[in-house]
């Protein structure tokens, strides 16, 4: 392995859910202007202790303009920042990065290239007594799994030890949070997936609260507790990343987060009437009989449709698109009422681009909505689906 060490730790193969714990961290109506830019507008956000909170948004939305307002280096136009209860921010108030108590790990991992391992992860720790601080940088060393490369320095590294590097020495002085600017971006592919398991290890087993940016979702996704989206300077949802994937509050987290195929259809008393069929009321989520004869938008993710060679008498559309991702194929679907529907399958399932198919629903959970009304021309903050509201 790159990092000269095996995993020994089991990783969750699903993070898991942030219980009810203590707010350490607010943001009440933040807003953050540069020039005539409105770049954050009206932003407010909890975090829990001892989470990981991932900021996840398209380039531009803001997050790591949001990053920065939290550890102080931008100072905010409106609003109040509040860590540990102690206002850092508003109201006239402003607390400098250095008196936070946060600590960040930046995108290029900023070690000092002419100080040691070692001596980086030592490098908050001045004001420690000698025996302590040796102490905490080898307990630092032992957790990012690289107790001897402690005399190496940054260029002798690879990337990741590189990246464990900076995450230990941004762990040493003990801070309340830490705050991760797209973590893995300096990372080859292969390395990024081995390196979100082991910083979300190091970072549980500190106990640190910890707020990531990325705009890539399956890190988000894989490493959070909860997921922040944002769009244009303010949040779309927030919620755990199982949330944010199958019951996205708007069609923008809705694409945001991987392929979204809108199947529209009619409210009826037991069903939603699409083309491709009746789907049970049963399997929608929270869709309230105050939508009863409404058009709606069921949300379709590729792996929650098949699509099967047929008959001219049974065919629902045509194959119009086709990629190989080599364990699974990427299908679109034009159906014969205009809609396009992607959908995935196993690599060894073969079907010809122009072919008719027959399309089927074959979720295994509820498929969340939005209502047709709401398609096109929205402003993103009113495009909310209502699911599971009366
Ligand atoms: P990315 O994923 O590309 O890093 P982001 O979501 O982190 O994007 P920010 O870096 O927060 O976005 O930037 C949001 C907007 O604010 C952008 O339009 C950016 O140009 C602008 N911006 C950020 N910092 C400054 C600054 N110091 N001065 C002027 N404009 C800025």
């Amino acid at each position: 392995m790159a990092n000269g060490q095996l995993l020994t730790t089991a990783v969750e193969d699903e993070p898991r859910e942030s219980t009810a714990a203590e707010t350490v961290l607010e943001l009440d109506g933040v807003a953050k202007r540069f020039g005539s830019e409105d770049v954050i507008g009206d932003l407010s956000l909890s975090v829990r202790d001892g989470e990981i909170l991932t900021l996840l948004g398209p380039s531009g939305c803001g997050k790591t303009t949001t990053l920065r307002l939290i550890a102080g280096l931008e100072r905010p136009n409106a609003g109040t920042v509040t860590l540990q209860d102690e206002p850092v921010a508003g109201d006239g108030r402003f607390v400098p990065p250095e008196e936070r108590g946060v600590g960040v790990v930046f995108q290029d991992f900023a070690l000092f290239p002419h100080l040691t391992a070692h001596e980086n992860v030592a490098f908050g720790l001045k004001d420690w007594d000698e025996a302590e601080r040796e102490e905490r940088v080898d307990e630092l060393l032992e957790l990012v799994g690289l107790a001897d490369h402690g005399a190496d320095y940054p260029d002798e590294l690879s990337g990741g030890q590189q990246q464990r590097i900076a995450l230990a020495r941004s762990l040493a002085p003990e801070p309340e949070m830490l705050l991760l600017d797209e973590p893995f971006s300096n990372l080859d592919v292969d390395l990024r997936v081995e390196m979100r398991e082991e910083v979300r290890r190091i970072i549980k087993e500190t106990g640190v609260t910890a707020i990531s940016v990325t705009h890539d979702q399956e890190e988000a996704l894989s490493i959070s507790d909860r997921v922040a989206v944002m769009n244009d300077g303010d949040i779309e949802q927030i919620d755990t990343p199982q949330q944010v994937f199958q019951q996205p509050e708007s069609r923008f987290v809705a694409g945001f987060l991987g392929h979204a195929s809108f199947l529209s259809g009619e409210v009826r008393d037991d069903h939603v009437d699409t083309a491709l069929g009746h789907v049970p009321r049963e399997d929608v989520h929270g869709l309230a009989h105050q939508y009863d004869g409404s058009d709606v938008d069921l949300l379709v993710r590729p792996d929650d449709v098949t699509a099967f060679p047929t008959d001219e008498s049974e065919a629902d559309g045509r194959v119009v698109y086709r990629r190989y991702l080599g364990p699974t194929v990427l299908y679109r679907v034009e159906l014969d009422g205009g809609e396009t529907i992607a959908c995935m399958h196993n690599h060894s399932d073969r079907i010809d681009l122009d072919e008719r198919v027959g399309v089927r629903v074959t979720a295994d959970h509820e498929l969340a909505w939005f209502p047709a009304d709401h398609r096109e021309g929205v402003d993103a903050e009113t495009d909310v689906t209502p699911a599971g509201a009366d």
